[in-house]
C-alpha cells in the first residue's frame, strides 16, 4: 500500500530532507517537534507539524506513545525515523506496526539481528562474512586478561548494543585493561541501558568503508557502491566519500559480495549500511556492524549514483518493489561530505550553540548543502550539533577535493562557530589529497590543529 501521509519522527537536517522526498512522491507529511524546534525548518515545510514534548529528547524525540499518538491523531499511515534518537530501536518499530503504522525501514527482527553487535557478528561469520579475531561477550576483568593473551593486543572494548562511537575503548598493553573495562562498561550502560562488552582485535592501519545496500524485502537486494569514513574523531566521522580511493578491485568485490549477503541472510528489508574495515596493510577486510537506518553520509551515495535513498526508503516501505537491477547502477565521478557542525575547533571543539545571525551556503555546479540552519536560527545546546552537510560532487577525487575546498571557502556563518576552519585545513593537506590517512589521522590533525590554536 503506498503511503499517503508520513510522520517524520526527527529534527534537524534529516527531518527536511524526509520531508522532500515525500514531497517528491507526492506524499504528505507531519513533522514532530520538540518546544525548542517549534520555529524548525521542517515543521515549517511540513504539511502540518505536531509538538511532541519539551525540548529534552528524553521528553520528545525519545518518547514512542507520544510520537505514535501523535502520528495517529493527524491521520498518518507512514512514520519515518531518520537517523539516531528511536531509528534503531526494534521495539519501536513493532509498535508502530502494532498501532497500524507503516514505518519506513528495516523489519523489527531486522533491527533486532543487527543492533546486537555480537548477535550480527554470529550472523556474519555463519555467511562466511570475515570479521575481526574478537571475544563472546566479556564479564570480568579476569575474563578479558585471558582473551587478551590469545587475541594480542592493541583490543578494542566494545558496546554489543554500540552505535555512534559510544562505549568503544582501545587497550594497548595488560595493565590499561581494568580502567578500559570500568568506563566501557559504565559508558555502555549510561548509552544503551545496557552494558554488555566484547574485545576485537585493533587494526591499527586501518580505513573504514562501507557498502550501501537498498532491498525491497521481495527478492531483490542491491548494493550501491561503498563509501570511505576514515575520517573521524572519537569514532565519529567528519568527513566522507564516495567510492573509497585506490582500492583493489577484488577487495571492492569482496565487501560488495559480503554486504549482500549479508543483507540477504536475514531477509533484509529497506536502506541500510554494511560497515567495514579495511586492514589497510594486509588488503583484507573485516565486518564491523550493520546500520539499519538511512546514514548521515547518504548523499555521497546519491551524488554518484543518481539514486535517492530516502526515496527508495519510502517507496520500498509502501511495498512497491524494486525496479532496478544490479547493472542499473553506475557510478559517476566522486562525492565528499563535510559535516558543519556548531563547535569550535580551535577550542578543543567546545560546543558552540547559540542564535546563527548569518548562514550564507556556496552554490555551484555539483554543490549541495543539506540542511534545516537559516539565519535567525537558534542552535539548541539539547541536540547534537550537525548544522548541515556540504557534499561536492566532482568528475574525479582531485575535481572534488578542489570544489569542496572553494565551497568551504564560500561558506559563511556568523554567530556560532562551525568546524569548518579545519575542515579547510583537512581539504587542503596534502596527506589526505594522496590518499596517505587511515582512521586515526584525523585525530591527530586535530590534537594539532587545536594545539597550534592555543599557541
Ligand atoms: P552514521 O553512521 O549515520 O554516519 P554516526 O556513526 O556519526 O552516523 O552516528 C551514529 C548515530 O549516532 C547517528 O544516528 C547519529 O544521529 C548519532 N550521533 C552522531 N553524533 C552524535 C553525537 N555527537 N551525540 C549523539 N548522537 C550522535
Ligand atoms: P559504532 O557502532 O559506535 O559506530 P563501530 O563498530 O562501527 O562502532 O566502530 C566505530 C569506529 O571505530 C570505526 O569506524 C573504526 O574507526 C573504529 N573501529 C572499530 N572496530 C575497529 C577495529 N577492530 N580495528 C580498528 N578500528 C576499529
Ligand atoms: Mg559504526
Amino acid at each position: 500500500m503506498a503511503l499517503s501521509r508520513v510522520f517524520v519522527a526527527n529534527r534537524g537536517e534529516i527531518a527536511v530532507r524526509i520531508v522532500r522526498a515525500c514531497r517528491t512522491l507526492g506524499i504528505e507529511t507531519v513533522a514532530a517537534v520538540s518546544e525548542a524546534d517549534r520555529d524548525s525548518m521542517a515543521g515549517r515545510m511540513a504539511d502540518r507539524m505536531v509538538c511532541i514534548g519539551p525540548s529534552r529528547a528524553a521528553d520528545s524525540y525519545l518518547r514512542p506513545e507520544a510520537l505514535i499518538s501523535a502520528a495517529l491523531g493527524t491521520g498518518c499511515d507512514g512514520l519515518h525515523p531518520g537517523y539516531g534518537f528511536l531509528s534503531e530501536n526494534d521495539r519501536f518499530a513493532k509498535s508502530c506496526a502494532d498501532a497500524g503504522l507503516i514505518f519506513v525501514g528495516p523489519s523489527p527482527e531486522n533491527i533486532r539481528l543487527m543492533g546486537n553487535k555480537l548477535e550480527a557478528r554470529r550472523i556474519a561469520s555463519e555467511n562466511g562474512v570475515p570479521l575481526a579475531e574478537g571475544s563472546p561477550r566479556v564479564l570480568s576483568v579476569q575474563a578479558a586478561t585471558e582473551i587478551a593473551s590469545s587475541v594480542g593486543y592493541p583490543l578494542l572494548f566494545k558496546a554489543a548494543a554500540g552505535g555512534g562511537g559510544r562505549g568503544i575503548r582501545i587497550v594497548r598493553k595488560p595493565d590499561e585493561l581494568a580502567a578500559a573495562f570500568g568506563s566501557a562498561t559504565a559508558e555502555a550502560q549510561a548509552a544503551f541501558g545496557d552494558s554488555a562488552l566484547f574485545m576485537e582485535r585493533y587494526i591499527e592501519n586501518a580505513r573504514h568503508v562501507e557498502v550501501q545496500v537498498l532491498a525491497d524485502g521481495q527478492g531483490t537486494v542491491l548494493h550501491l557502491g561503498e563509501r570511505d569514513c576514515s575520517l573521524q574523531r572519537r569514532y565519529q566521522k567528519m568527513v566522507e566519500e564516495a567510492p573509497a580511493f585506490g582500492l583493489p578491485q577484488a577487495l571492492r568485490q569482496g565487501l560488495y559480495d559480503a554486504a549482500v549477503t549479508l543483507a540477504r541472510s536475514i531477509d533484509y528489508r529497506s536502506a541500510g549500511t554494511v560497515e567495514f574495515i579495511v586492514d589497510v596493510d594486509r588488503e583484507s577486510f573485516f565486518f564491523l556492524e550493520m546500520n539499519t537506518r538511512v546514514q548521515v553520509e547518504h548523499p555521497v551515495t546519491e551524488m554518484i549514483t543518481g539514486i535517492d535513498i530516502v526515496a527508495a526508503q519510502i517507496r520500498i516501505a509502501g511495498g512497491e518493489p524494486l525496479a532496478l537491477r544490479q547493472e542499473d547502477i553506475r557510478f559517476d565521478g566522486h562525492a565528499i561530505e563535510c559535516r558543519i557542525n556548531a563547535e569550535a575547533p580551535k577550542r578543543g571543539f567546545q560546543p558552540s550553540p547559540g542564535k546563527v545571525l548569518e548562514w550564507s551556503v556556496p552554490v555551484g555546479p555539483g554543490i549541495r548543502v543539506d540542511t534545516h540552519v537559516e539565519a535567525g536560527w537558534v542552535v539548541s545546546p539539547y541536540y547534537d550539533s550537525l548544522l548541515g552537510k556540504l557534499i561536492v560532487h566532482g568528475r574525479d577525487r582531485a575535481d572534488a577535493l578542489a570544489r569542496t575546498r572553494q565551497a568551504l571557502a564560500e561558506l559563511s556563518v556568523v554567530g556560532v562557530d562551525t568546524t569548518a576552519p579545519f575542515l579547510e585545513h583537512i581539504l587542503s593537506h596534502e596527506d589526505f589529497a594522496s590518499g596517505k590517512i587511515n582512521t586515526r589521522w584525523l585525530e591527530a590533525e586535530a590534537e594539532r590543529f587545536v594545539a597550534a590554536a592555543a599557541q
